[in-house]
């Protein structure tokens, strides 16, 4: 199930024989994940109007109605809307036909003497998942922004134009569609999975895995080439990778998490290991996630090899410390900026986007330096109190029901009018794109410290400074996770356990120095503080390229 848990989808289904519409109604009726809600039309004329009112993701046709006949009837339905998906409904005599509309571009045809709930909803849920796959592969808002930011420090560094037209796209890309079976073992999902190494100049390739129901291949590749600049900026050995399957975990039991988990891993076997490409957890997958990655992997080869995978538990040689090493890291980077910028946490307030593995701990680490929390959030709700929040109580709260809605000591906002709240530190620790043209002008933060990967847009950079605010971008702000990761696989292939208070020394040792080569940097040329942090990725990249040279 790639569509989030509980999405509501709108069916427009175009048939006259009332016998049929029942049906289809009945077995739509009450299904949950995603709900369907049906809207019918009796012939192609009512059926147009319907879907030019707007409102619609996928259309049920049938192609034998009062008002048009065979294949033209789906050929009219396709040019009204082309970009919604059609499922011809057809009855047995004309399979034939339904399968042309197939080929004219209809994603599926269902014969209606052989309808059941599953195969029903199942197709529906497909044919919207596959167009929007079609428009979102490569062209995702994400990858589209990762290119602008490289070509802007490129273009400011004169970068060599071959090394820069090699570095605007991954090296390696694997697509994988696989199956897992669901807890009733009749249901078989099919899914979208990915691999994406963009550099292997530097060493191994490194970075996260990522399940979300938006994940793509441009959006794997943004954050593969965000993880080459981020290893390169922190002198970690590693290239940058990325990784990710397209499906809603939330909506997942354990049992069907470790299967899919599994699945995904062998089919992309070929292209880890703990001397080519090693994953670790992202959104929507963590340590346990880890266990099973390396558990599929080791049985593969025959012995276990806890250095192919990063972030897993300690007892399988997890690097203490690795599970809160992004938050850690970013609370590093913001006491060191503080400093700076004359604020006194102790007297300052923060607000939070997201409240997982980032966003929790890092209200953790902010709570124990006196920072006041006045507004945290997650994919349910905001919760605001300009008293102040208490993370125990929050952490509390969210171990008990998963999600933060519902949570009592607080006024609940949108996750919108919780970015806007004045504070002096602004965390987002969720999702992409999230300070965009849209509202950067209403953002009233004195620091942006960036826990989350691409949260901040070209032009809304352009804002906030403008309005002085000061940022951490992505790429320095949130490198504690794969630099403690880089710990953990020195660690496994050395056989030997560091103590958490070295792990912790190293990673504030590394982030600090990244931080005043940044500052350095950005003071030096006049230019902010992502670019700054771009510039020395991308330089050292081009340094080790043209020390290797081209082969052959
Ligand atoms: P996670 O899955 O543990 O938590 C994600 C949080 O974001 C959850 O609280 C979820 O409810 C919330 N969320 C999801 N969609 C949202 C939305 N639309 N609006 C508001 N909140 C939403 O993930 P994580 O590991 O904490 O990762 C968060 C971000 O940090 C991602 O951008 C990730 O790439 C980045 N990051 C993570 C690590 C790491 O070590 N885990 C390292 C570097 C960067």
């Amino acid at each position: 199930m790639n569509l989030a848990a509980g999405t509501l989808l709108r069916v427009l289904l175009i048939e006259d024989n009332p016998i049929h519409v029942r049906l289809i109604g009945e077995l739509l009726h009450g299904t949950k994940s995603p709900v369907f809600e049906l809207v019918t039309a009796a012939d192609l004329a009512d059926g147009m109007a319907r879907l030019r009112e707007g409102g619609i993701d996928v259309v049920l046709l049938d192609l034998t109605l009062p008002d048009s006949q065979d294949l033209e009837t789906f050929t009219r339905m396709r040019s009204q809307a082309p970009s919604v998906p059609i499922v011809i409904v057809t009855g047995q005599d004309d399979v034939k036909l339904a399968a042309k509309a197939v080929e004219a571009g209809a994603q599926d045809y269902l014969v209606k003497t052989q309808l059941q709930r599953a195969s029903l909803t199942r197709s529906l849920r497909y044919a919207i998942e596959r167009t929007r796959v079609r428009d979102a592969e490569w062209d995702s808002q994400m990858f589209r922004l990762a290119q602008r930011q490289f070509l802007k420090a490129a273009q400011l560094v004169g970068l060599d134009d071959n090394i820069r037209q090699r570095l605007l796209f991954p090296q390696r890309t694997l697509v994988v569609a696989f199956p897992f079976r669901r807890d009733d073992y009749t249901e078989v999902e099919n899914v979208f999975g990915y691999r994406v190494q963009h550099l292997l100049t530097m060493g191994p390739t490194k970075g996260g895995v990522r399940y979300h129901q938006d994940v793509s291949l441009g959006e794997v590749s943004a954050l593969a080439m965000w993880m080459t600049w981020k290893c390169a900026l922190m002198h970690l050995p590693f290239g940058g990778a990325k990784g990710g399957v397209r499906i809603d975990p939330t909506g997942l039991s354990r049992h069907e998490l470790q299967r899919l988990t599994r699945r995904y891993a062998s089919e992309i076997i070929s292209m880890i290991g703990p001397d080519k490409d090693i994953p670790a957890p992202d959104m929507g997958t963590d340590e346990q996630v880890m266990a099973w990655i390396m558990d599929t992997y080791s049985q593969q080869v025959g012995y276990s090899v806890p250095a192919v995978v990063t972030g897993k538990p300690v007892v399988l040689g997890g690097a203490r410390g690795r599970n809160e090493a992004t938050s850690r890291g970013l609370v590093f980077l913001i006491r060191e900026t503080a400093q700076d910028m004359r604020l006194k946490l102790e007297r300052s307030t923060a607000v939070i986007q997201g409240f997982g593995n980032v966003g929790s701990n890092t209200a953790r680490f902010l709570d124990e330096l006196g920072v006041k929390i006045i507004a945290v959030s997650d994919v349910s709700t905001a919760i605001y109190n300009p008293a102040g929040l208490s993370v125990p109580s929050l952490l509390k709260f969210v171990a008990e029901h998963r999600f933060l809605q519902g949570f009592p000591n607080g006024e609940a906002l949108s996750n919108e009018q919780m970015l806007e709240l004045r504070c002096d530190i602004l965390v987002p620790a969720a999702m992409q794109n999230q300070i965009t043209i849209e509202n950067a002008d209403r953002i009233d933060c004195k620091l942006l410290a960036e826990g989350a990967n691409g949260p901040t847009t070209l032009e809304a950079d352009e804002v906030l400074n403008q309005k002085g605010i000061y940022v951490l971008p992505d790429i320095l702000a949130n490198a504690g996770g794969v630099t403690v990761s880089y710990f953990e696989w020195v660690q496994d292939t050395q056989n030997y356990m560091w103590s958490l208070e070295e792990v912790n020394a190293r990673l504030q040792k590394i982030l600090v120095d990244a931080l005043h080569r940044t500052r350095a940097r950005s003071e030096r040329d006049g230019i902010d503080m992502r670019t700054a942090a771009l510039i020395e990725g991308i330089e050292r990249v081009a340094e080790a390229k043209l020390a290797r040279g081209l082969f052959p």
